[in-house]
């Protein structure tokens, strides 16, 4: 049974790839004048050449090409075979739950994007959002304190620009949603403490420069996925830190 969630996996995770490359070109982040993009099956990101099924195959096709395009020989980033195997053994983790396979898909996609265009896209937010009114509406009141609590933090300027954008607020919504209280508390903290860190350790190694900013996003997410498996254990592990 795992070889199917497995290759549903990956095929997922090739879809999100493309779905990200077409959703970045639609923002217009991508300028990409050679050709336009109506509504072909699958092409190439670098010519518009429609791709054969064998050009198409999740990691297998990106080895055999050698991590390049056959129709123009550009290169193929690493991320598009990562990604699908990242996809792959998530589905084959979570299994039959499938409100979390879309939770996870819609997660990942999010924040390979943020990543990418330091944004997280308005329509994977909705998204989340509607999921965890139906799935997890016993949170309604965690979820609307959390998303105060970051809309606030958006209204605090650092030196004349956001520290927190809209797209982490939105996104906050979600997360008290899916989280609950106490479980909240970890994503938050976890976000604030490892993107400190991560930061402070990408400037003193001058992998970004001080003028470009680092998406938070990606540690909000990481923050819920851990929360999320972890939650109860750091709390309980915590409070008898604190209790002893
Ligand atoms: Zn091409």
């Amino acid at each position: 049974m795992g070889i199917i969630f497995f290759v549903l996996g990956l095929c997922v995770g090739s879809f999100l790839n493309m779905y990200q490359y077409r959703l970045a070109r639609k923002y217009k982040l991508i300028k990409n004048k050679k050709f336009k993009i109506d509504n072909k099956r699958s092409y190439c990101d670098y010519c518009g050449k429609q791709l054969h099924w064998y050009e198409n195959v999740p990691v297998i096709s990106w080895i055999i090409q050698r991590g390049k395009t056959r129709c123009c020989g550009k290169k193929l980033p690493i991320q598009y075979p990562l990604l699908e195997l990242s996809m792959g053994i998530i589905f084959v983790l979570i299994n039959f739950n499938y409100v979390y396979l879309v939770i996870a898909s819609l997660l990942i996609f999010s924040l390979v994007f943020d990543l990418k265009y330091m944004i997280i896209p308005d329509r994977t937010n909705l998204a989340l959002v509607i999921i965890a009114l139906i799935f997890f509406r016993n949170n309604f009141l965690v979820g609307l304190g959390s998303l105060l609590f970051f809309f606030i933090l958006n209204r605090i300027k650092i030196r004349g620009s956001e520290a927190m954008g809209m797209g982490d607020v939105k996104y906050s919504l979600f997360m008290g949603l899916f989280l609950g209280w106490p479980n909240i508390l970890v994503a938050i903290y976890f976000a604030f403490v490892v993107g400190a860190v991560v930061s402070i350790i990408l400037l003193i190694f001058k992998i970004v420069k001080k003028e470009n900013p680092i998406p938070f996003g990606p540690f909000l997410i990481i923050g819920t996925i851990v929360a999320k498996i972890y939650g109860e254990q750091i709390i309980k592990y915590f409070f008898g830190v604190i209790l002893n």
